[in-house]
């Protein structure tokens, strides 16, 4: 066995006393449980558990969720017994695995069974959402070992990641390993587009960084001599699987694409953001209608950020985009950023409330006190409904319930768009407000600032969300009315 101390080392370093003992503990019970197990590439078994505990430990999990992370194959492939884990590790380990196990046997199918999945990730989403992070590290780990599998299964297996848990990833704001998910599963499930988005990527990723690394040089100086402090400049380059969808909108238009690489401000503060932002036009022209503010409207999943793209000379541009270093962090790990040990006695926690409200809402339904017909009628719709995913123009997955309209998807887009919603375009067209919307539909809405709800949209709105919205915006206006009437008279 490879040096099993250093290994431990790998996880363990930043942890405390109890923690590490916990780690260590988890780590020899595997490797004794998995003994003599091998995986199809012929290295022993317990190397695919610790690699989880690895990722999970790079997600910044709690010591529960990566030792069970280490344990998360022993119900299933050994010969260990539940009440052996209970006595070892306590019941909330013993939860987690169980949890883990039981995503675990499902296998996806074509539609019918996606469906079927989702329901059983929200199910345990709804009880732990470790045991969703665990799995989601558990898929990765499988996803970058793929090679070694039969090819129906290596198909079957990174279709479902990129359908499944890749928009589930996004939904909890897990950005970074949304990303990782797709570009591990993107080879095997499309190999020929795979193979082509490679090709344009070594073509064109030389020119954009030259290009960027003139600006970064000038910006680097012109924030130096405006005394704003920068925490760093970085370059990231598009997920694979994320410019193969982008660029099957703009039909393989490559040169529609200006953010293959974007150039990456980290400030400290929110108010260094926008000086940065204004000091970036005040150099560059910007180009019309791509300066996305995600800070003032994050996006629903709670990506926050401002991005911009700006003319460098000679018909060039690039995008910037400009964060502070925890919106950089959570950009990354998304709600794992709420069981991140570092961050538990800290105050931030308390601020994350807002930023997955859905989960938040979904948990809260748990303990929904004196009602239960209206608990279970609501998850049914929301959640366990058939759900339909559809895209914002900048290829972001929205998840919906069936028959969804474009006022349900510009309502869980943020209660201002869907307020002020006056018409929808799917696919490039102009639609009815009231069309129902079809899986893999791309879907704009255009807003008006004088447009407004009207007693009709309740008719065909699904989601509880966009009901809510019309009914509290009506309610507020007949008051209105009345109060303005009874003025009068
Ligand atoms: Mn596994």
């Amino acid at each position: 066995m490879a040096n099993i101390k250093e290994m431990i080392d790998l996880i363990t370093g930043d942890l405390c006393k109890k923690d590490a003992v916990l780690i260590e503990k988890a780590c020899a019970f595997a490797e004794k449980a998995h003994a003599g197990q091998k995986r199809m590439n012929g290295e022993p078994y317990f190397n695919h558990v610790f690699e989880t505990a690895k990722i999970l430990t790079q997600l910044g999990m709690d010591a529960k969720t990566i030792a069970a992370g280490l344990l998360h194959d022993i119900l299933e492939d050994t010969e260990i017994k539940e009440e052996e884990i209970k006595r070892e590790f306590g019941d909330d380990i013993l939860f987690l695995i169980k949890g883990v196990t039981k995503l675990g046997t499902l296998k996806y199918r074509g539609h019918e069974r996606h469906v079927e999945s989702l329901r059983k990730f929200f199910i345990a989403m709804a009880n732990d959402l470790r045991v969703v992070i665990i799995k989601f590290a558990d898929r990765l780990h499988n996803l970058r070992t793929l090679e070694f599998l039969r090819e129906d299964k290596r198909e079957r297996i990174s279709i479902e990641s990129i359908e499944v848990y890749a928009p589930l990833a996004n939904r909890l704001g897990m950005g970074k390993l949304k990303g990782e998910l797709e570009d591990a599963a993107f080879p095997y499930a499309y190999p020929a587009e795979y193979a082509q988005v490679e090709e344009i990527i070594k073509e064109k990723k030389d020119t954009f960084q030259k290009n960027l690394t003139e600006v970064r040089t000038e910006l680097e100086k012109e924030l130096k001599k405006n005394k704003i402090k920068f925490v760093e400049i970085d370059y990231r380059i598009k997920h694979r699987y994320s410019l193969y969808k982008k660029l099957l909108k703009y039909d393989i238009d490559i040169d529609k694409i200006y953010d293959i690489v974007a150039l990456r401000v980290v400030v400290n503060t929110v108010e260094e953001c926008y000086r940065v932002l204004g000091l970036i036009h005040s150099i560059w022209n910007p180009l019309p209608g791509r300066i996305k503010d995600y800070i003032a409207v994050p996006k629903p999943n709670g990506y926050r950020s401002i991005h911009t793209t700006i003319f460098t000379g000679l018909g060039r541009v690039a995008e910037i985009q400009i964060k502070t270093k925890e919106m950089h962090a959570e950009a990354a790990y998304g709600i794992a950023a709420h069981f991140a040990y570092k961050e538990q006695k800290d105050k931030k926690v308390k601020n994350d409330k807002n930023k997955f409200k859905w989960v938040e809402e979904l948990k809260e339904l748990k303990y929904s006190p004196d009602d239960p017909k209206k608990f279970i009628d609501h998850l049914k719709m929301d959640f366990f409904n058939d759900r339909i995913f559809v895209f914002t123009p900048k290829g972001d997955v929205i998840d919906l319930p069936e028959e969804s309209c474009p006022l349900d998807f510009a309502y869980s887009i943020h209660s201002d768009i869907g307020n002020h919603t006056f018409g929808a375009k799917v696919n490039g067209k102009m639609v009815q407000l009231f069309t129902k919307l079809k899986n893999g539909d791309i879907v704009e809405i255009v807003t008006k600032k004088d447009s407004k709800p009207s007693s009709k949209w309740l008719e065909f709105v699904k989601t509880s969300i966009a009901k809510k919205h019309i009914r509290s915006y009506l309610e507020k206006n007949s008051l209105l009315a009345r109060l303005k009437s009874f003025g009068r008279s």
